[in-house]
């Protein structure tokens, strides 16, 4: 059977996460976000994780060499023998190329990377209407999960605030960092024919339906490559 090497990209807001979920479910593979991985590197005090913890330490921005060798060492491991999908690595060129060297030098590589697309409307749309409850974080959305009564939690009657990641400046912020660093990454993608696009506007059940159907595709195609 070949390989499922997959990344994921998409804005902020356009479901990758929950999608990524589905995914990791009906492919039965290992799925690694950066963060998760680093903090895990960090408990099992590995060498890198104790380099990467010395960063953080420091309040400063862990390099991208330490992690991707975290993510080889996961790699490079029996569980994720059939394949792995990555998320939130590579957010840049650089990194997308010290992950290639990576898995150069493993004898693997991509399958492919899946972007979960979503324009700036309708993150604005999807982040910019959430509403939070103050006493416990219950979650509500103007739009597609309203409250009973505006601005009061069904729950347990907290007052429902816009977080300050939610506020409009915010996700604002996230767009522009979004479409500055992993903008060219998508097209480093694309020129390498790895990249497939799925529309993350459509429910979430069609997103899912569309990502089952691209990822049948890459499967055949990496059975012929064979
Ligand atoms: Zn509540």
């Amino acid at each position: 059977m070949p390989e499922l090497n997959l990344v994921l990209l998409g804005p902020p807001g356009s479901g990758k996460g929950t999608q990524g979920e589905r995914l990791q479910e009906d492919l039965r593979l290992p799925y690694y976000a950066t963060g998760d991985i680093l903090r895990a590197a960090v408990r099992e005090g590995t060498e890198l994780g104790r380099t990467a913890k010395e960063y953080m330490d420091r309040g400063d921005l862990v390099p991208d060499e330490v992690i991707v060798g975290a993510i080889a060492e996961r790699i490079d491991s029996e569980e994720a023998a059939d394949g792995f999908i990555l998320d939130g690595f590579p957010r840049t060129v650089p990194q997308a190329e010290a992950l290639a060297a990576k898995l150069d030098e493993l004898g693997r590589g991509l399958t492919g990377v899946l972007l979960i697309d979503a324009d700036d409307d309708e993150v604005m749309r999807r982040l910019g209407g959430r509403r939070t409850c103050v006493e416990n974080g219950h979650v509500f959305h103007v739009d597609f999960n309203p409250p009973e009564r505006e601005g009061v939690c069904d729950v347990d009657g907290g007052e429902l605030v816009v977080r300050d990641d939610d506020k409009p400046e915010v996700i604002r912020h996230r767009l522009d960092q979004y479409h500055a660093k992993t903008e060219p990454l998508i097209e480093f993608y694309d020129h390498q024919s790895l990249l497939r696009r799925i529309d993350g506007a459509a429910a979430p059940d069609e997103v899912a339906d569309e990502l089952s159907r691209t990822l049948s595709t890459l499967k055949l195609e990496a059975d012929e490559a064979i």
